[in-house]
């Protein structure tokens, strides 16, 4: 016969840790800890498959009763009590647990079997006629709110506020502040007064028959796992709904005793640093649901776990040392069974510790990585399980700034977007990046508020501390620029109706003008109107940190590079353990103000000349950047992309009069020929049109330029003595007669230059395959490239025809409406994407089997994406700088997951 009901207890146990699907968490670590010897008031477990039958016909089957009842009476025996009885009655908790914790949206009922005949018997055995009554009154406030109420689907009644209510006038009238100073005699009236409520409100009596409240309760927590907070739960975690929840019955015992009971819960290592300190609280004289409740705020068990507000009060530790030292051993033997840090639940009765909850414990990225290693250090754990317990959560929490979680748990946010960038920002919001510049030279802290934007905004998003976007999705202009800094962004928030004008922005018809302060937590994207504080990191000092990324680097095989376009963020990439650049976009090193007028002359220019001379003006920087970018990274490999400006990131509006009168002046042409260039050059779909090898091929003197600069700065840096080690790029290739004809160009210039400047330098030729063309003629462009290089933002763009740009106005769309599950501008579209790139990586590989093959999309910061390029056997992939260490964390973990 099947079997439902399973018992616990030290000299009963029937289950264990393994069973946690059948008895849920808590049913199976409470078996566990009783084969372990730690006092857990003995109990029984009715397992989950018993919810889903009792849910599917809606009463409980004899054969369980009869299971439950059987185990009923072996608890009688194991504690010498009585459920019912009239000399020495047994008391029960009834309390959920399903198979993953779902904090509070189940049910729990204390104090089964108080009724008018066992009240007498308890107040005889205890000698503590209060602590029955204040018992008696909990069960009934319970009772009447889980059981009468919800489980009968009342929910228009809302007793426990009647309850509560009552309890409050009594206690104003008396002038009593706390419950724990209601007297016997006032805990009888309010009794009665609840009594009366409850037969007014319900139409019948509080019941006064244990059975009755036996059944009841179990009935009614297993009801539970289809409340509407249950529900709307597991919807928001994807957990099954047919997973069902165990219910758990055990007996009594009781923290509000008296002077000598207690009750607390804690940590056994501190979750917010990991230090192995033992971490928690406690109540004298007090059952759980005080602690949780806020009545009384707790005490700390011990020094460590003091904080401002409680650094005065009286330690567990100290108040029973005894006790306290048995908390210590349990904490031993309960990290070294289950290998992790735990949430533990106990109670104080007359002296006598017992345990009645243990868990995994949630922690802090800083707490899980120091946790983790020392575990390693003690031999608890190896290595590949300190890797496989860390997520990149916990990495992008210790590497940013973040948001005070504790001032998250109590505001609101007033928006939210995609999260573009991680981290946490605070500041006062400015419209323009000029303003953002203006505020900053005035010390002051601004996000910057923009519908998108653009290379013109690139100085006024550097000093903000976080940035704000209407539009754009995860591989737009700020997402991709704000990563690449680890700056604090947000994109794509569609409901940002901002005015330019004005300089405010509305959110759900609430005005906030130029100067307000806004909070960002941009790991989650969300946007709080109001100034919150920031907690601040300092990760590079953190010993636990360095230590992961040794051990990530002993089991990854894939190398990691970065995308770096500038020699700070080489030298910072470097420090993050970068084994080369993969991708430097050389349009992104003119960012600068006075670099990116040369850019726009070199766009603008009609005539040959003209775009020559402004195309001579970029040499020096070029030549500038890439020495000290190579010189950097020497001997490892840098990946220098040629020019890719989509036009419409660099063209200046045609409303921009300014910007338009100051080209106008520097190139010596009215502003209206300016402005009719710009109408010239304007395209429909700027980033299907003149970008990348296509505007080289129309303007070799670009690459001819560039080459130049890479060979010049090459050449000094081979006279000092250094390995620079170029790999040049052509992007956006479709066809082989494209690769061919930029490679031609390449080829020519080095040869002049080798030549010129005494020098033999190595160097390789390869394109980017970011567009469906190049994926499926991958074999042909392979025999002539020396690498390949998957852009993956744009190979997303084209394969599924999303505009990066544009993606974020619809995507909440498409996941409302269950046609995407993740952005696949974050993580590769293994199907559709994927297979293209999978495709090419065979094709290329039959015409070169040692083709160099990685990933330079903003793919190769995520993590799920990482498995998948591990998998078809990259040989690296590149990210931005801030993206290194999870690169790492994810290589590893593909590397012995695969
Ligand atoms: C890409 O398309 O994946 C890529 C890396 O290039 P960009 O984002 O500069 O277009
Ligand atoms: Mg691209």
């Amino acid at each position: 016969m099947k079997k439902y009901v399973y018992l616990f207890g030290e000299s009963i146990n029937e289950g264990n840790a393994t069973q946690v699907e059948l008895l849920g968490g808590k049913g199976a670590n409470l078996a566990e800890m009783s084969s372990l010897s730690i006092p857990v008031p003995p109990g029984f477990t009715i397992a989950t498959p018993a919810c889903n039958l009792f849910l599917k016909s809606n009463f409980l089957s004899k054969s369980i009763k009869r299971e439950a009842i059987k185990s009923l009476k072996k608890i009688e025996k194991v504690v010498s009590k009585g459920f019912g009885d009239t000399g020495n009655p047994l008391l029960l908790s009834i309390r959920s647990g399903a198979k993953v914790s779902m904090p509070g949206m189940m049910e729990t009922v204390l104090n089964i079997g108080l009724t008018s005949k066992t009240i007498p018997a308890l107040i005889e055995k205890t000698q503590n006629p209060r602590f029955v009554y204040d018992s008696y009154r909990r069960l009934i406030m319970m009772y009447s709110d889980v059981v009468m109420e919800k489980a009968e689907q009342k929910n228009d009644i809302k007793i426990r506020e009647k309850l509560e209510s009552i309890l409050d006038k009594y206690k104003s009238k008396k002038s009593i502040l706390n419950d724990c100073d209601l007297s016997c005699e006032d805990l009888q009236k309010l009794i009665k007064k609840f009594k009366n409520q409850i037969k007014k409100s319900f139409k019948t009596e509080f019941p006064d028959s244990c059975e009755e409240q036996f059944w009841g309760a179990i009935e009614a927590v297993f009801k539970s796992w289809n409340g509407k907070r249950a529900i709307q739960y597991r919807n928001i975690e994807n957990i099954p709904h047919n997973w069902g929840t165990a219910v758990n019955v055990q007996t009594m015992v009781f923290g509000n005793l008296g002077k000598n009971s207690a009750t607390g819960v804690a940590f056994t290592r501190n979750p917010s640093n990991g230090d192995d300190n033992i971490y928690g609280e406690w109540l004298e004289n007090a059952q759980g649901e005080d602690v949780v409740a806020g009545i009384r705020t707790p005490k700390p068990i011990n020094k460590s776990s003091k904080t401002l507000q409680t650094r005065k009060n009286r330690t567990l530790e100290a108040t029973w040392p005894n006790i306290f030292k048995q908390l210590i051993i349990i904490k031993e033997k309960l990290e070294k069974h289950y290998r992790d840090m735990q949430d533990i639940e106990f109670t104080i009765e007359e002296g006598k510790l017992w345990m009645l909850q243990t868990r995994k414990g949630k922690r802090t990225g800083e707490a899980a990585i120091k946790i983790a290693i020392e575990m390693n250090e003690k031999n608890l754990i190896n290595k590949k399980e300190v890797i496989n317990r860390i997520v990149s959560k916990n990495l992008d929490e210790i590497m940013h700034p973040k948001v005070d979680p504790e001032l998250e748990k109590i505001n609101s946010p007033v928006e939210s977007g995609l999260p573009a960038s991680p981290g946490g920002a605070c500041g006062q919001i400015v419209f323009s990046a000029t303003d953002a510049e203006k505020w900053h030279k005035n010390n002051k802290s601004v996000i910057l508020v923009r519908h998108e934007t653009s290379p013109e905004d690139v100085q006024g998003m550097h000093v903000s501390q976080g940035i704000i976007t209407a539009k754009g999705g995860m591989t737009s202009h700020a997402a991709l620029v704000a990563r690449g800094w680890g700056k604090a962004c947000i994109v794509g928030c569609s409901n940002l109706n901002i005015d330019l004008k004005h300089k405010t922005v509305s959110i759900n018809n609430v005005t906030y003008k130029e100067g307000d302060w806004f909070t960002i937590n941009s790991t989650e994207g969300l946007i709080y109107n109001k100034k919150l504080n920031l907690v601040k990191s300092n990760f590079f000092k953190n010993k636990y940190f360095l230590k992961l990324m040794s051990l990530t680097n002993k089991f990854k095989k894939l190398k990691i590079r970065t995308n770096a376009d500038n020699p700070k963020d080489a030298s910072l990439s470097k420090k993050l353990g970068a084994e080369g650049i993969g991708l430097c976009r050389t349009e992104h090193m003119f960012f600068d103000k006075r670099r990116i007028r040369s850019v726009q002359k070199m766009i603008l220019s009609k005539s040959d000349s003209d775009r020559k001379k402004a195309i001579m003006e970029l040499l020096p920087y070029q030549k500038n950047d890439f020495y000290k970018i190579l010189k950097e990274m020497s001997p490892n490999p840098v990946t220098i992309r040629l020019l890719d400006p989509p036009l419409h990131e660099f063209l200046p509006s045609q409303k921009n009069t300014d910007l338009i009168n100051l080209l106008a002046k520097s190139m010596k042409i009215s502003a209206k020929e300016i402005k009719n260039r710009i109408i010239d050059l304007f395209e429909i779909n700027p980033m299907l049109g003149h970008r990348g090898c296509r505007l080289a091929i129309s303007f070799p003197e670009i690459t001819e330029m560039q080459v130049e600069a890479i060979f010049s700065a090459c050449a000094k840096l081979l006279n000092k003595g250094f390995k620079p080690n170029p790999e040049i790029m052509i992007p956006l290739v479709s066809t082989i007669g494209e690769f061919d004809n930029q490679k031609k160009v390449i080829k020519k210039v080095a040869k002049k230059l080798n030549e010129k400047l005494k020098i033999n330098l190595k160097y390789k030729i390869g394109t980017m395959i970011e567009l469906p063309r190049a994926c499926l003629t991958a074999d042909q462009i392979a025999e002539k490239a020396d690498f390949f290089s998957f852009g993956t933002n744009d190979l997303t763009q084209t394969t599924y025809g999303f505009s990066r740009d544009d993606i974020g106005g619809f995507i909440q769309d498409y996941f409302d409406n269950n046609i995407l599950t993740e952005d696949p501008f974050k993580t590769i579209d293994q199907e559709g994407v994927g297979s293209l790139v999978k495709l090419a990586v065979k094709k290329a590989r039959q015409s070169k089997p040692k083709i160099k093959i990685g990933i330079c999309g903003e793919h190769g910061g995520d993590p799920k994406s990482i498995y998948f390029f591990n998998n078809i056997n990259l040989d690296y992939i590149s990210c931005s700088p801030f993206r290194i260490p999870i690169a790492y964390l994810a290589a590893a973990k593909a590397a012995f997951r695969s």
